[in-house]
Order: structure tokens, then C-alpha cells, then sequence
């Protein structure tokens, strides 16, 4: 029996004029997700993008998997196909439906005619696909107000479709229609979860990670990859970017004041992201700051580190407790990857009382004291690239 996938767009369909345009995306984002499944035909009609396979061995669990983690799909539905014709209507939707309806269970038709040509209207669609599938399996019973399943029936142009589940999509927007932007990922929960909200607005995403050996080690570096490929599982392909930090951290440790290692660190990375997102075109960063979660999260070490940065900085979790942060790292599989216990740039030469609330003025009067320009241009001459998602694309 043939079947198909037909998808509901959520909020591309209020962007007005440009709608084209991110519907457009949102399909080439799901045949780059798909492609190797098989052959599909993709086609956006009245409201909803239709999926159809084009060879018989497509794995339609496999599908509706990958469609899952599509950002722009509010929902969707698995229906098979019928001839428009009532009696052919009837027979698939018992057959199609017939994996549900062995159960106990209550249902509904509802019907949707959206080719006018059809002989029938709605509510006799349903009263006829309804009477014939409680004939056809008299355990089930009808229930138009409180039903276990709802049975649609829709009569489009292009054929007759019956579905009976609505899957959830991941929601948000298609990735890239919103730009380009670069997060600064650690090995820890936050940043990953930070990385998969904003790509749900629809970011495009660089990764820069800084890394110090032989303080932090290639284990932790590959925990850093390990986290950013489950995560492209939703983002799409991405690079990622390791600076090589060492030399920086250790002029930071020998020549400013204890109480400020973490505010100068935290604003040299700053400076960095942001020439590395300029030169491969992206227009924001992202962090995993959550305010008050740490030292360097406060409100004036915050204003102090945004500073350091000439593009705009996006921190989706500023507003969040630690413990939503977790679920969504345990809804999206990184929150295990996370808890490996390797270090991070950050726990090296930790200050024993950090500033809560830095001076901007002695923050950057202690920076000044030392020439980083040529120190920048060295860690950003040679970050090292790593391409992650090339083998889930
Ligand atoms: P996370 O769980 O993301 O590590 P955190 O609560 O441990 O966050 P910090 O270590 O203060 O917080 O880091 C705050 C943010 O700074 C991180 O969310 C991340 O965006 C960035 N960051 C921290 N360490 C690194 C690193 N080694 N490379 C790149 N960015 C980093
Ligand atoms: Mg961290």
C-alpha cells in the first residue's frame, strides 16, 4: 500500500511575502535530511508539503525519524493513498487502518474536500468511511466527542489520502533562513542546548571551541565534536573551529590580577569568536550563559565580556534554570555526552574569588597593560577545522 508524508509548516506560513522562500528551504532542508532513504517526490500544495517515496524499499519509519528533527514542521501525518472513489476510499482506509482498529479503541471520520468535483461534501465522507469502519471491525466503537483516534479523510486535487496519527514535528524554523551565527561550545550542558535553540529560530551555525594543551585534552576536544555531531543531527552540517588557547591563558595568568582571570579570559574569547564569525560570514554568536549560574554570569560580568564583541551576542538560555536546561539536553541526547568527565579552557587557572561584579574601567586597564594583538592573530592564524554532520547528510 502506498503511503506518504504530508507535512504541516508552522509559523512559515505567517511570514507573508516571504514565504516562498522559507518554504523553499524548509524543502531543501528535507531532502538534504532524506535523500539517502531513497528517491522522493517533494511538492508544496495547499498549505502542506507532500512527501511521496518513488521506490518501493523506502523504510517510511526511517522517514518520519528523520522528519522529527526538522526545524519549520509543526506536525506531521503518515496516510496512504487512495483512488477518489468512495468504495476504494473505504477498503484502503480498513486496510491502512487496520494495524489501530485490531485494538479497542474509539474513533471519529473527520473529513476534509479541498477538490470541490468530489461528489460528496464532508460530513458525508465521514458518516460513510466511519459506518464502514465500524462495520468492518466490531470491536471498536464511535465516539464523535472524546475519540482514542481521529481518522481524516482529505480529498485533495491530486488524490485521496487517510491518516490516523499526528506525529509532533520539531517545530521552530528552517535552518538558514535566518542567517548565519557561531556558537562558542564547551564540553558542558549549556552550550550544546544553546546551539540547538537557536538553530530552531532558523541560525545557520559555526562552532569555535578554545582549547589549552596540554592543560585540556584531545579527549575533550573530540567530546567537543561528539556533542556538536548530535546536535547537527537537528542543525544541519557545520564547522567547527578549535583556537588554540594556551598561550593567551598563560600570559592572562602571569600578568593580571587573580580576581579578574576569568572576566579577561572570558572577553579574549570574545574577541576571537568574533573575528573568526566575521571572516566566515556569520552576523551574531552564541553562548550557554544563564545569568547568575556563575560568577561570570552575572550582570556586570556579562556587560563586561559583551563589550569585548562587535557583533550582536545571543544567549537563548539568559532566562532559564539549570534544571530546563537539562531537559532539553536529555530531549535532544546530549546531556550524557555532557557529564564525560573532561576538562574544559575554563577550569584551568580558576580564580579562587572570582569578580562577581568586575570594574569595566580595571578590566580594561589591566588588559591593557599587555600587547594581544599579535597573540590574537597567532590563535586565530591557526585554528583547526573539524567538519561535523558529514556523515548524517
Ligand atoms: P557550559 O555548560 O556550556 O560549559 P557553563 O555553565 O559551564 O556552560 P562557562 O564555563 O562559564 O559556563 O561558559 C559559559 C559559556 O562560554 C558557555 O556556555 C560557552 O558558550 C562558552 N564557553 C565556555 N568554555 C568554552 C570553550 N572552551 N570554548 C568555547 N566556548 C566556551
Ligand atoms: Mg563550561
Amino acid at each position: 500500500m502506498k503511503e506518504i508524508i504530508l507535512v504541516k509548516v508552522g509559523e512559515i506560513a505567517l511570514k507573508g511575502l516571504n514565504r516562498k522562500n522559507f518554504e523553499d528551504m524548509l524543502i531543501k532542508n528535507i531532502k538534504r535530511k532524506i535523500h539517502k532513504l531513497g528517491r522522493f517526490d517533494i511538492v508544496s500544495a495547499q498549505s502542506t508539503i507532500r512527501i511521496t517515496p518513488l521506490d518501493d524499499f523506502t523504510d517510511m519509519d526511517e522517514v518520519a525519524e528523520k522528519l522529527s528533527k526538522v526545524f519549520g514542521i509543526v506536525a506531521f501525518s503518515r496516510a496512504c493513498v487512495a483512488e477518489k472513489d468512495m468504495e476504494k476510499i473505504k477498503e484502503s482506509a480498513a486496510e491502512y487502518l487496520e494495524p489501530i482498529f485490531s485494538e479497542n479503541i474509539s474513533f471519529k471520520v473527520e473529513s476534509k474536500r479541498s477538490d470541490k468535483k468530489f461528489p460528496y461534501g464532508s460530513p458525508e465522507i465521514s458518516k460513510m468511511v466511519g459506518g464502514f469502519l465500524a462495520d468492518r471491525f466490531p470491536n471498536v466503537t464511535v465516539d464523535v466527542h472524546d475519540p482514542d483516534v481521529v481518522v481524516t479523510v482529505e480529498i485533495r486535487d491530486f488524490g485521496a489520502y487517510v491518516h490516523a496519527k499526528v506525529e509532533e514535528g520539531a517545530g521552530g524554523l528552517p535552518v538558514s533562513c535566518g542567517g548565519k551565527a557561531a556558537i562558542l561550545i564547551s564540553g558542558g550542558i549549556d552550550s550544546p542546548v544553546a546551539a540547538y535553540m537557536m538553530a530552531k529560530r532558523g541560525l545557520e551555525l559555526s562552532a569555535v571551541h578554545f582549547a589549552s594543551p596540554p592543560y585540556t585534552s584531545d579527549r575533550a576536544e573530540e567530546k567537543v565534536s561528539d556533542l556538536l555531531e548530535i546536535v547537527s543531527d537537528y542543525a544541519g552540517k557545520m564547522n567547527m573551529y578549535t583556537v588554540p588557547f594556551t598561550k593567551i591563558q598563560e600570559e592572562i595568568q602571569k600578568n593580571c590580577p587573580e580576581e579578574l582571570f576569568t572576566i579577561i579570559m572570558r572577553r579574549m574569547m570574545m574577541k576571537i569568536s568574533d573575528r573568526i564569525a566575521r571572516r566566515v560570514g556569520c552576523q551574531a554568536l552564541i553562548t550557554g550563559e544563564s545569568l547568575g549560574q556563575v560568577a561570570s554570569q552575572t550582570i556586570g560580568a556579562i556587560a563586561c565580556t559583551d563589550e569585548a564583541s562587535t557583533l550582536p551576542v545571543f544567549r537563548p538560555l539568559i532566562g532559564m534554570d539549570k534544571k530546563d536546561i537539562i531537559d532539553i539536553s536529555q530531549k535532544i541526547n546530549t546531556f550524557e555526552t555532557s557529564c564525560l568527565p573532561y576538562e574544559d579552557c575554563c577550569t584551568v587557572f580558576t580564580p579562587r574569588h572570582p569578580k562577581t561584579k568586575p570594574d569595566p574601567e580595571r578590566v580594561r586597564n589591566a588588559e591593557a597593560k599587555i600587547d594581544w594583538e599579535d597573540m590574537i592573530n597567532e590563535a586565530v592564524e591557526n585554528v583547526k577545522l573539524t567538519r561535523i554532520g558529514e556523515n548524517l547528510y
